[in-house]
């Protein structure tokens, strides 16, 4: 029975320049491609979700160019370890022996956990269990202070990530061409499981559902972002993040084309991989304060409030073209994030986590550390977080990134009249009011 090695696709949703599918390929063995839709995560969607319908399109894709080029992917559905065992075993009895798998790194904590059990089959099942480095250019170990422990300002971190770059012998902003050398598997590929038959609406598939994200990547866009990046009315950031959450696109093509355009540009594609090294050092960051004693805010439990803010009837018309563009298009803007973040935390006092938790749900590019990352620096209790006394005002806001209301009016055509939501909370109270709450509960701590 010949040996074979099976890569696992996960955030990866591509062959062009996949790091970890170019070394399964390149260790000699024939490869066979996997993937599985993992229920764990699954069965916390609602039935309509875009981002299930966006990781099907894209590895229908996938598949076609590995039987394009001569190969075949495997899909499944179901507890990943559990699937992985079955395709194996079902690999077997077909005449294939899997002896090694490979697949690429991820650094939040389930896919931790996950990837530790699965490593602690394979070594039970003598099968050889590789990761690699895929999805940033610094995983969370190459980028440390003097000292060995992890940076938790920006800044700082963001000029080690040069200095070591720089000192690189190998630069990791080369791409690699899978097909370049190594061979495939003889095995076919399977039919990939339907939408319904994955318990999800088949409009959850439809490419206009992420037409927020339909946006092809110019030079223009890049050279002109340091100027257009605050203005929400325009396309004038790269609506690229959806792509880099599921890989459909190289981290390394982007980042080289940020060193060629934009050194601002960079700096944000730096900012992803610092939110998912702090993520993976201090995975309690997920859900509690990064600093602790932000954990004592007494947030208020203002469930109409929260349901304003959600819908978009604040009476704040930056804070609700923002959220109406979220529900509509499951994207936002990222001045609009940190102004609709700001203004739950402060303006309503409510808990981040309420917020980050939406976000999760509505997001289109969802992705756990820049969310946590975003909502505990708008929350004051994060790494590298605003300072709690500085509260964004929406108007000024509005007046300085938004100032013909263009943006606004497109979301909310109502506003300026009768007919929209007064502010469901007076700007000067609820500042001061979260000024207080918040420096008599850090006082106490
Ligand atoms: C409250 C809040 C929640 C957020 N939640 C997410 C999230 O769930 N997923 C997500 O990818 N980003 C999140 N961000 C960061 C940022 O808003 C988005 O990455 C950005 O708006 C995506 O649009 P773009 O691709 O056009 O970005 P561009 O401005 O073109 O930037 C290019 C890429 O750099 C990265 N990037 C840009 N800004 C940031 C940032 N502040 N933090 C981390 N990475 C960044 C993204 O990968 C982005 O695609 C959040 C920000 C805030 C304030």
């Amino acid at each position: 029975m010949p040996d074979i090695s099976l890569f696992w696709h996960r955030r990866d949703l591509r062959i062009q320049d996949n790091l970890g599918l170019a070394a399964a390929r390149k260790s000699g063995l024939p490869v066979v491609g996997f993937f599985c839709f993992d229920r764990h995560i699954l069965d916390r969607l609602p039935a309509l979700d875009r981002r299930l319908g966006f990781i099907h399109h894209h590895l229908k894709s996938v598949q076609h160019e590995y039987s394009q080029s001569g190969g075949g992917l495997i899909a499944a559905s179901g507890q990943p370890l559990q699937a992985l065992k079955a395709t194996i075993a079902e690999l077997r009895e077909a005449g294939h022996n899997v002896v090694a798998v490979h697949a690429n790194r991820d650094y939040a904590p389930y896919p931790v956990q996950r990837d530790a059990d699965v490593a602690a089959w394979c070594g039970s099942a003598g099968v050889a269990f590789e990761l690699h480095e895929d999805h940033v250019i610094m995983p969370p170990e190459s980028v440390l202070k003097d000292d060995g422990t992890p940076y938790t300002v920006f800044t700082p971190y963001s000029k080690k990530w040069h200095r070591v770059l720089e000192a690189m012998p190998t630069s990791p902003l080369t791409s690699a061409d899978p097909l370049a050398s190594g061979s495939w598997a003889e095995v076919q590929s399977n039919d990939i499981p339907t939408l319904e038959s994955l318990g999800f609406d088949t409009e959850s598939g439809n490419p206009e559902g992420w037409v927020a994200f339909d946006h092809p990547l110019k030079a223009e866009t890049v050279q002109e972002y340091a100027e257009m990046r605050d203005t929400p009315s325009a396309k004038g950031t790269t609506r690229m993040s959806l792509h880099l959450r599921f890989g459909t696109v190289s981290v390394r093509s982007l980042t080289r084309f940020g060193m060629k355009h934009s050194d601002k540009w960079l700096t944000e594609l730096i900012w992803r991989e610092f939110y998912q090294a702090i993520l993976h050092h201090f995975p309690h960051s997920a859900s509690d304060a990064f600093r602790a004693k932000y954990d004592r805010i007494p947030w208020r439990h203002d469930e109409p409030g929260f349901a304003a803010w959600c819908e978009g009837r604040t009476g704040y018309p930056m804070v609700d073209a923002g959220m109406r563009e979220l529900n509509a298009t499951g994207f936002m803007h990222n001045r609009v994030r940190m102004v609709v973040a700001s203004f739950l935390c402060k303006h309503l006092l409510i808990d981040w986590r309420w917020g980050e938790r939406y976000f999760a749900e509505k997001l289109l590019d969802y992705e756990l550390a820049s969310n946590v990352g975003g909502w505990q620096w708008a929350s004051g209790s994060g790494c590298d977080a605003a300072p709690y006394f500085r509260v964004f005002n929406p108007e000024s806001q509005m007046k300085k990134f938004d100032p013909k209301g263009v943006y606004v009016k497109r979301w909310v055509p109502e506003w300026g009249t009768p007919q929209y939501a007064a502010p469901i909370v007076e700007h000067k109270m609820a500042r001061q009011r979260a000024i207080d709450t918040y420096k008599a509960a850090l006082a106490g701590a």
